[in-house]
């Protein structure tokens, strides 16, 4: 379905918007159902090493106030979010060298025996840590892509190597990780044509979950002056990959709902069958600061789940009882 050229012509042209949704969310309810899989989301650490151009937590923003959850924590916000009703437990945090691979596993296997699958959103490691990992029990992985234009890439990530991200991602698939990748609408100098490469990209490596968000500007980076992304291209590269990858994963992501207020709501008409409630901490939610805005949950997790329960309910949406794996329709 759909060639290069199509992609181009839908994302430049607003005149089939509403048709592209409808489809989005007629291939999302033919292949993924009916049910929203909830993510209880844990930001653990904003510590990170990279430098990032758009990202708050950037290792050169000294204005930040940095902090670290210790393992027991981590474990114990998790058991909170068991008991709540997850079913999943996200772990992400910045590039933090504290989390070594023993550390890690640690986390992971703790975690595991109180029952959730564990998906892990930290960065690029070894494969070998990558493998130690998934022995520990991890289930999925979380890697954005970012942008598949290498020049940009560059630019955006001058400490980094595109080549590596990519093999990453395939170490991961290799591993047996269901893995996640993705990327950012609307980052100076991004070109529609790159974002339909993206699109093709993510089908391409057969990703299970496809994460996209408009890009944010954050005044303590290099990009603070920018603009923002455009909510409904964001909208359209997203429906797209639902209709071009079937029973992927979508989440209807945080940068959304930033933008606009109920944008996850309008994200999950749209395509997307996963939100991912933050379920960190109030003490430390503010300080995951990757941009301002980030629209806030409530103080307790009980709360935040009841009240994106509710959300859900009013667009004839259900909860999935399951853990939620790619196809899996509960
Ligand atoms: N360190 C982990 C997690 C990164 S934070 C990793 O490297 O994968 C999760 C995502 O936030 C990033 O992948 C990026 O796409 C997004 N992000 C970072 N800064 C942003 C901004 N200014 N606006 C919107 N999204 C941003």
């Amino acid at each position: 379905m759909f060639s290069k050229d199509e992609i181009i012509d839908i994302l430049q042209d607003n005149k089939a918007n509403s048709e592209i949704f409808e489809l989005a969310d007629k291939t999302r309810a033919k292949y993924s159902g009916n049910a929203v899989h909830l993510r209880a989301l844990i930001e653990f650490s904003n510590n990170c090493k990279c430098f990032c151009k758009y990202c708050g937590l950037r290792c050169e923003n000294k204005k930040l106030q940095r902090y670290r959850m210790q393992p027991d924590e981590i474990v114990s916000t998790a058991k909170t979010a068991v008991g709540a009703g997850y079913k999943t437990v996200v772990l992400q945090s910045g590039e933090d060298a504290f989390f070594t691979r023993d550390i890690m596993c640690k986390i992971i296997e703790n975690i595991k025996k109180l029952g959730p699958a564990v998906t892990l959103s930290i960065g690029e490691r070894s494969k070998d840590d990558y493998k130690a990992f998934k022995d520990a029990g991890a289930d999925r992985y979380l890697l954005r892509i970012e942008t598949t234009d290498k020049n940009l890439y560059k630019k955006m990530h001058p400490h980094m190597d595109f080549e590596n991200r990519l093999k990453c991602l395939k170490n991961l698939k290799e591993l047996g990780y269901e893995t996640g990748t993705g990327c950012l609408v609307g980052l100076p100098g991004q070109t529609i044509e790159s974002l339909a490469e993206d699109i093709l990209f993510f089908k391409e490596i057969d990703a299970d979950m496809v994460g996209i968000g408009p890009f944010i500007p954050h005044p303590d980076t290099p990009l603070g002056d920018f603009s923002h992304g455009n909510f409904h291209l964001a909208l359209k590269v997203m429906a797209l990959t639902r209709i071009l990858l079937k029973n992927v994963n979508i989440p209807a992501t945080t940068a959304m709902e930033t933008l606009k207020p109920d944008g996850r709501l309008i994200a999950l008409k749209s395509g997307a069958n996963v939100v991912m409630p933050n379920v960190t901490s109030p003490l430390y939610i503010e300080k995951y600061e990757i941009y301002p805005g980030k629209a806030a949950p409530a103080d307790d997790i009980i709360q935040t789940r009841t009240e994106i329960e509710q959300k859900i309910s009013s667009i004839g949406r259900t909860i999935s009882l399951g853990c939620g794996f790619r196809g899996e329709i509960s």
